[in-house]
């Protein structure tokens, strides 16, 4: 087979860059610190990781201590936060290899400063009850500076629940809870954020900003961003046009009917290249700049696609199914689900190009 044949991806490292450079804006002079847990979302580490610290990034944010050491030999000199903070038995590896863990209970401080672990943020739970110290914790933890020995809190941070809803009352709660919390260590640097939070305003960003989502493209209020560029181009070529009758159906379960005579492709994508089936009935693809409707299932390795009057319509010609002109927002929307899930899945089985420098 040749690439032709392939459903690819391409990561355009370019736009990364842009997109890091529109949040420096958004964020008014914070510190933007790129969040590239799970493989950066799916769209590959070392690549990504690279291109942001070319472009000046100094911090970096992983989930867990395995994705830090991985990413430990890709980006020198920065400091790497671990998001798992330092659970049972991970202090000397974390030490190690010079990581950062956001420190998230009593018991991990205590983990950390037997250890002598030295630099840590501490997250404080400000609403979200996901991890965090609750902020009486963090109180009866700065009035006793004998539990943080061999602890040096660098920095505090806390996470918003509901940052996507621009007018929802929680966001305000959490940012007051945060700033009365954080004047506990008036050393630290603060941080609260995630992409959608720097969408709220400059009262949102303080010394540092956490984006992931989007740097990889994806809008944080469930619709592209003007500021935010496409990264990811997922397409895919058309094996078979086809001519189907009214009243012919197509597909598993024959779940689409033709109401006319329909041109259709029939595209070398599907739920295996991260194009999920739940997009029945809503998804498109987009050719020769024209959206062309799913019809029928999308089924594990081809989808049917309407292409009625698009002339480009022939074996070989590609048809985007994510990028620029479908953007993975609407794709998520489409699937029920939300951009994450959506870039996580691309690569699955995709060739994966990155263009742009590196
Ligand atoms: C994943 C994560 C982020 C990044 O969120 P985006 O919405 O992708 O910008 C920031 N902070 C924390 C704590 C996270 O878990």
């Amino acid at each position: 087979m040749s690439d032709a044949d392939h459903a690819s991806l391409t990561i355009d490292l370019d736009a990364l860059a842009a997109n890091l450079a529109a949040l420096r804006v958004a964020s008014g002079g914070a510190e933007v610190a790129p969040v590239v847990k799970a493989d950066a979302y799916g769209l590959g580490i070392a690549p990504v990781a690279r291109r942001l610290r070319a472009e000046g990034a100094r911090s970096f944010y992983v989930a867990r201590v395995e994705e830090a050491l991985v990413l430990r030999d890709i980006v020198h000199g920065a400091q790497i936060f671990v998001l798992d903070g330092c659970p049972d038995g991970v202090a000397q590896r974390l030490i190690d290899a010079d990581l950062t863990p956001v420190l998230n209970s009593l018991d991990q401080v205590s983990a950390w400063s037997r250890a002598g672990g030295g630099p840590a943020w501490l997250q404080i739970d400000t609403g979200m009850n996901r991890l965090g110290l609750e902020p009486e914790e963090a109180a009866a933890l700065a009035a006793s500076p004998d539990r943080l020995r061999h602890v040096e809190v660098e920095g505090v941070m806390s996470h918003l629940a509901c940052a996507t809803r621009p007018a929802d009352p929680m966001n305000a709660r959490q940012r007051s809870v945060f700033i009365e919390a954080a004047a506990l260590f008036p050393n630290a640097r603060a941080s609260l954020a995630a992409t959608a939070g720097v969408f709220l305003g400059a009262d949102y960003a303080f010394d540092q900003v956490r984006a992931g989502v989007g740097l990889f493209g994806g809008g944080p209020f469930e619709a592209p961003h003007p500021a935010i560029a496409a990264v990811a181009t997922l397409s895919a070529p058309i094996l078979q046009v086809r001519t189907v009758r009214p009243g012919e159906t197509i597909g598993y379960g024959a779940a689409f009917t033709a109401p006319a005579t329909l041109r259709v492709a029939i595209v070398a994508a599907g739920y295996a290249d991260g194009f999920l089936r739940a997009g029945e009935g809503r998804a498109y693809g987009v050719l020769d700049g024209r959206r062309c409707a799913v019809l029928g299932r999308i089924s594990m390795d081809l989808t049917a696609f309407d292409v009625t009057g698009c002339d480009g319509a022939r074996p070989g010609a590609r048809i985007e199914l994510v990028g620029r002109e479908a953007p993975v927002d609407e794709v998520a929307k489409a699937a029920g689900t939300i951009p994450y899930e959506i870039l996580l899945r691309l690569g699955a089985r995709a060739r994966r190009t990155y263009v742009g420098g590196s």
